[in-house]
């Protein structure tokens, strides 16, 4: 737990540092810029490198400067800015090896002993949409079913080509009968493990190390689809991620290069399936149509229950309105 707290620390500083780094850059290439302009326009026709160090004692204070400019440019601007660029990146690219300590070939679910962090930033920059189709059904609690959905589906036609949405690894490939159909879970160096569902063929094979955009499968419609389709998920640690939180999909492309997870917010849409699932299970989820005069007093007494209770499942506030017609929940 400690080493994720610690890695995640260090990603943030690293990133910021980074984004320092940039923005010092550019604010010293214009600087440079402007600098050469004054130089040239001084210089006038005289021979501007190399200099001569009897040259630079001479030199006014804006020569000075551009000599200077001359060294950072040299120095700065192609050896160690990019030796500390590549560093970084090179040290912020893997953080899947801390934090997961199993590879199970088998099964989706297979995260026992991984401790989730409260919170973690995932690095989603290289992101590639795995197929370019319009969203058919979003994440969510599908009330119709009575159980959560917990990726996002996309519009395809069958035999068109997924590819992988991040650099990674295959995990698992397998075949499930009443669910994903053909599916494949990839894990990725950023943290993050993608499922791609209802597949016509495979392409990648199992422990494949696949790199962003890269062909994986091709779409279909196996297991339980009632049409071509790509069923997408976001897990972290195997927490489900409503890839719309990542993911614009009217612009087909990322929100944000960085995506924070958040532990208690992956936690309250678990617990609201869990809920959902159990009130599925016993049939005991009801409702109740407002009708014109009825007070929460009066649905209360008539559907068995509290007026506590109703507010608190319909999460309304004292002295919320009731409109008629309304659906409100009774257990
Ligand atoms: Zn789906």
């Amino acid at each position: 737990m400690f080493a994720y707290f610690k890695k995640k620390h260090l990603l943030c500083k690293m990133n910021s540092l980074k984004t320092t780094i940039g923005s010092l850059l550019s604010a010293l290439l214009v600087t440079l810029f402007f600098l050469s302009a004054t130089e040239n326009v001084q210089a006038q026709g005289n021979s501007l490198r190399p200099r001569s160090e009897v040259e630079r004692v001479k030199s006014t204070k804006a020569t000075e400067s551009s000599l200077l400019a001359d060294r950072v440019k040299s120095s700065l601007e192609t050896a160690l800015v990019d030796s500390i660029l590549l560093r970084l990146d090179a040290e912020e690219s893997h953080p899947a090896d801390e934090l997961y300590d199993s590879w199970n070939t088998e099964y989706l679910k297979a995260y026992a002993g991984v401790e989730i962090p409260e919170t973690f930033t995932i690095d989603v920059s290289e992101f590639v949409m795995p197929v370019e189709g319009r969203v058919t059904s979003h994440f969510g609690y599908r009330s119709r079913y009575r159980r959560m959905h917990k990726g996002t589906d996309l519009a395809l036609h069958t035999g068109d080509t997924i590819v992988a949405a991040f650099d990674g690894k295959v995990r698992v490939r397998s075949y499930d009968k009443g669910g994903f159909g053909y599916y494949l879970v990839l894990r990725h160096a950023n943290g993050l493990e993608t499922v791609y569902g209802h597949l016509s063929q495979f392409i990648a094979i199992q422990n494949e190390t696949v790199v962003a955009g890269q062909p994986i499968a091709l779409g279909g419609s196996t297991g339980r689809s009632t049409g071509p389709h790509l069923h997408f998920e976001f897990r972290f640690l195997g927490q489900e991620i409503n890839p719309a939180e990542i993911i614009d999909f009217d612009e087909l492309c990322i929100k944000d290069d960085f995506y924070m997870f958040s532990k208690a917010d992956a936690t309250s849409a678990s617990q609201k399936y869990t809920a959902g699932a159990s009130h599925a299970k016993k049939g005991k989820l009801k409702y109740h149509r407002v009708r014109k005069g009825e007070t929460l007093q009066t649905i209360a007494r008539k559907t068995g229950t509290t007026v506590d209770k109703l507010r608190k499942l319909n999460k309304l506030k004292k002295g919320a309105i009731l409109h008629v017609g309304k659906s409100l929940r009774t257990s």
